[in-house]
């Protein structure tokens, strides 16, 4: 694996400056020890006009093999095969972008306390990748590229034997990279892109990942047209990761611009290029089990409570069988997305005539809530501290009382089974609890008590033997009308509810 780093200069401005901006001495060769093997630095050539620092990684094949053992995508049918037929030890990868990132870490980070004018300037570079695999070939190579300020872009595809033409081109191909960019950007863009390119399961997908893209992101990713691609091949297509990223561009993107385009935030997942490779994410299985339940509960007014972005919502419109939806959320922020979601300023009077979206909280009862067939509470009630929840409880199942509720919830038990969260750790940072399925039933069923609902539970997702389905969803049903509080009056209920 290498990789190769030139510069020019002049006797005023020595290209040599580079070995200080890299933090490697041009007259030494330096070997550094990586998690997949040693790190080579030396330099081929290093005078006041020219001055070439090259990165060779020499991967231990070993140390792979026995690092890869157990992780990544479901243990491949070859992985056997794979640990002797493999190119990782030799084509430039995300081991050389990890290696890269470990021997050049301050250069990556702009930092260079002898020449910090010069870390922050622009200089004439020439970057070179002599065998890089490149999945989309040279084509991709251009469109990730292209729009980040080099001048001249090469991607020529190395055939797969020079002595045989006529057996095509392998995957690989020879990068040149020339143009006047500051080395920061250059190896920051180099540390996501290469990874990128090579679309090969990689060695450290991690939830800090999102992070990492995003820092070494920084002020080209949010913007270039591939985003997308890019963010969901870094995260090697975790999906769970790369909406968080995708999320997380987009709010880059709206510091920078105050141009709101909720599509391409929305897609960001949804329209990668490999799509046999995709599951249905957790979210949709969600609203996919919700709508079967207001359908079966028979369902044509629903409240759609903590209505977030309105994803639900939208898909509430798609069905005519729901005529009056309304959408509430404490999130302005989450209403605008949403209302630019659901284009309610070009919906027909009719559409548009279906659909509220109000501002509110749910610990505060809302006479405008009362009479509705169905409410829902998607993934909300996590978002409350514990001792708030009663003020919502008598809110929905008090006060407004539809004839069903629907509410789902993370089942923390199936937490180790994401691959990607780390022990003890809820799956969103704002959650303020995650139950298990007994915690979840406890509760539901004291709701359903107190307030005179019936309540039957169904898993959501892929249901594990041991730990259950990674979401749980409780439907309550009263057989009061709608808007009726017969039994307990409202007093004694709120009072229990509070001391619940
Ligand atoms: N229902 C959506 C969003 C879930 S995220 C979905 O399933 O995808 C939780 C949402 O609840 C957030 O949009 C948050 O703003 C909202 N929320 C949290 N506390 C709330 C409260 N007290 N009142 C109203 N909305 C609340």
């Amino acid at each position: 694996m290498f990789l190769t780093i030139s510069t020019t200069g002049t006797p005023e401005r020595p290209a040599t400056d580079l070995g200080f901006l890299l933090h490697k001495h041009p007259d030494k060769a330096q070997s550094f020890s990586t998690s997949h093997g040693i790190a080579h630095v030396f330099y081929p050539e290093a005078s006041a006009e020219r001055c070439t620092a090259a990165l060779l990684l020499e991967v231990d094949p070993v140390a792979l093999v026995r690092r890869g053992r157990g992780k990544g995508r479901g243990g491949a049918p070859d992985a056997a095969l794979a640990q002797y037929v493999n190119d990782r030890p030799y084509a430039a990868s995300s081991l050389l972008a990890v290696a890269m990132s470990a021997v050049f870490k301050s250069a990556l980070n702009g930092a260079c306390r002898a020449m910090p004018e010069r870390a922050g300037a622009p200089l004439p570079l020439r970057i070179e990748v002599p065998a890089l695999p490149a999945r989309g070939g040279a084509e991709l190579v251009h469109k990730l590229f292209g729009p980040l300020g080099w001048t001249r872009v090469e991607a020529e595809a190395v055939p797969l034997d020079a002595e045989f033409p006529q057996w095509g081109d392998s995957r690989y191909v020879r990068l040149v990279l020339e143009g006047e960019l500051r080395l920061a950007d250059a190896l920051r863009q180099l540390y996501v892109l290469l990874p990128v390119l090579d679309d090969a399961k990689h060695y450290w997908v991690a939830p800090d990942e999102v992070d990492k893209l995003l820092r070494a992101g920084a002020g080209w990713l949010a913007d270039h047209p591939e985003r997308k691609l890019i963010t969901s091949r870094y995260l090697s297509r975790r999906w769970s990761l790369t909406r968080q990223a995708a999320q997380a561009l987009e709010l880059v993107r709206l510091a920078e611009s105050d141009d709101l385009d909720v599509d391409r935030v929305d897609n960001a997942v949804d329209e990668t290029e490999d799509t046999e490779e995709k599951p249905v994410p957790l979210a949709e299985q969600r609203r996919t089990a919700i709508l079967e339940a207001l359908r079966s509960a028979g369902a044509s007014r629903v409240l759609d409570l903590g209505c977030g972005q309105g994803q639900l919502v939208q898909a509430l419109l798609k069905d005519t069988r729901f005529t009056e939806i309304v959408g509430v959320d404490v999130s302005m922020r989450a209403l605008t997305i949403a209302s630019r979601r659901l284009k309610l300023d070009r919906l027909g009077e009719r559409q548009s005539g279906r659909v509220t979206l109000r501002q509110g909280s749910l610990t505060y009862t809302d006479k405008r809530l009362g009479g509705y067939d169905a409410a829902v509470l998607s993934e909300v009630i996590e978002h409350l501290d514990l001792p708030r929840l009663p003020a919502l409880e008598y809110a929905v199942f008090g006060s407004a009382r539809p004839r069903t509720v629907l509410v789902t919830t993370p089942n923390v038990e199936y937490n180790v089974r994401w691959e990607t969260l780390p022990a003890g750790h809820v799956r969103h940072g704002d959650h303020r609890f995650e139950w298990t399925r007994a915690e979840f039933r406890a509760w539901a069923e004291k709701v359903a008590g107190r307030h005179g609902y019936t309540v039957a539970f169904e898993p959501v997702g892929p249901e594990d033997p041991e730990v259950g389905p990674p979401t749980q969803l409780a439907v309550f049903t009263t057989t009061a009308a709608a808007g009726d509080k017969p039994a307990e009056n409202k007093i004694k209920n709120k009072k229990e509810a509070e001391a619940a």
